[in-house]
């Protein structure tokens, strides 16, 4: 019997439950550990049967998370709980001989900078223990990876100019949210820019750069320069790379309000005193502003993420764009939460499906584009994310 643990009972954590039990015949043994163990009974219940069992673990704890891994004895963790358990994680799948899947990479709490130099660091162990780890399988990281190497595999001799573009084009009906945890979401968005040019990283002020582009089903939109993690990893797998950037969505209302909360100092991380207790800032905020797993019911509209490509073919220079629409409403539907947790939950749940028929196992630390994309890219069409791909368009960046 092949057992999975998920951790992790956020957005991400619920939908990466319901679709891993929407496939029973490789996930049959399902688990669902978190901090607070009534929401992994909620998204149990809302999932349905007696399919997924629950259990309660601090994921910042390797002994706890040890004796958890030795009591189930799951092939594979999907971890999708907060950045900064990566590495606890990993140690304990280290010590109990367990696989491991994440989509986002280590942060420390204390500085707002995630890179994969800890999480690569673990190559040697993974590999000497015979362990899978699938890096960044998320969308953004994680198709995005998986959209490159397809695109390198079957439309290029060497790709040189890479523009991974994400536009959320959908409305919450809220003044302000996040569309992942907050604290995570606002770190992200209000760190310098930075992209991959001519073999160095050039660095901007927030969102210095932007322009509109345009996307399909969707129209036009203000696309903001930004520095995304998947960027680390492409770089470093696609060496013919010229040049590699990001972009993201973001209305004027959302820049508005990001700004007063940085003016007034909530989204610092540097803890302060109030009344007598420490509390960090941007932590304070998270626990007033929406929760991203609340917004699904009234989620209207649709993400559209994808990769723009230019490099050559058969010594020709060639473009290309491939991308996922994804329908805020289809994804509550089915699963209760929002487009953003769904992009990011069925993308972990097809890695994990890949780990376990044995087509993504390799022993050590690997990001989703050193695995053959073939399969994912069927599984996605299968499984919610459908995908489409443009030959020989201007590709507007
Ligand atoms: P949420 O904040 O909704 O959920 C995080 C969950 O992790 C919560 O249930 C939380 O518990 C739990 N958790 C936090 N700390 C611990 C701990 N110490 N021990 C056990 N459980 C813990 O986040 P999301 O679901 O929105 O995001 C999940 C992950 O997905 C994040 O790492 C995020 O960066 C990543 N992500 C990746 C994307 C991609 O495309 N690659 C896009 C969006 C998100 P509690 O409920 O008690 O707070």
């Amino acid at each position: 019997m092949e057992r999975i643990l998920i951790i992790g009972a956020g957005g991400v954590g619920t939908v990466v439950a319901h679709k891993v039990a929407q496939v029973p015949a490789v996930f049959d043994d399902i688990m669902l550990a978190s901090r607070t163990r009534a929401k992994c009974e909620a998204i149990a219940a809302a999932v349905g049967g007696t399919k997924i069992k629950t259990a309660q673990v601090d994921a910042d704890d390797v002994q706890q998370l040890v004796a958890l891994f030795k009591s189930f004895r799951p092939a594979i963790v999907i971890n999708v709980a907060l950045p900064y358990q990566d590495l606890t994680i990993m140690d304990a799948c280290l010590e109990a001989g367990v696989n491991y899947l994440d989509t986002a990479n280590y942060e420390p709490p204390e500085v707002a900078r995630f890179e994969y130099s800890w999480q690569w660091a673990y190559h040697d162990r993974f590999k000497r223990a015979g362990l899978t780890a699938i890096l960044g399988c998320g969308f953004d990281p994680g198709v995005t990876g998986v959209f490159t190497a397809y695109a390198a595999k079957h439309h290029f001799d060497e790709i040189h100019y890479l523009d991974i573009v994400d536009c959320n084009a959908g409305d919450h009906g809220k003044p302000f949210a996040t569309n992942f945890n907050p604290e995570i979401n606002i770190r992200e968005v209000t760190q310098k820019g930075k992209y991959w040019e001519q073999g160095k990283w050039v660095e901007t002020e927030p969102h210095e750069i932007h322009r509109p582009l345009t996307y399909p089903e969707i129209g036009l939109r203000e696309s903001y320069l930004i520095y995304h993690e998947e960027l680390e990893s492409l770089v470093k797998h696609f060496p013919s790379l010229r040049r590699a950037r990001f972009w993201m969505t973001f209305g004027q209302e959302y820049l508005t309000h990001l700004r007063v909360i940085q003016n007034i100092g909530m989204a610092s991380i540097t803890p302060i005193l109030y009344e007598g207790r420490e509390i960090i800032p941007l932590q304070f905020l998270k626990a007033v502003l929406p929760d991203p797993g609340e917004l699904g019911e009234h989620y209207s509209g649709k993400t559209s993420i994808g990769c723009r490509i230019k490099g050559v073919k058969n010594r020709r220079e060639k473009t290309y764009y491939v991308y996922n629409n994804c329908t805020h409403q289809d994804a509550y539907r089915e699963t209760g939460a929002q487009g953003v947790s769904y992009t990011t939950g069925v993308p972990a749940m097809i890695g994990a499906m890949l780990f376990m028929i044995g087509q993504w196992q390799k022993s050590g630390v690997f990001n989703v584009e050193e695995f053959d994309p073939d399969p994912f890219m069927e599984q996605l069409n299968l499984h919610g994310l459908p995908w489409h791909e443009l030959h020989d368009v201007d590709l507007e960046v």
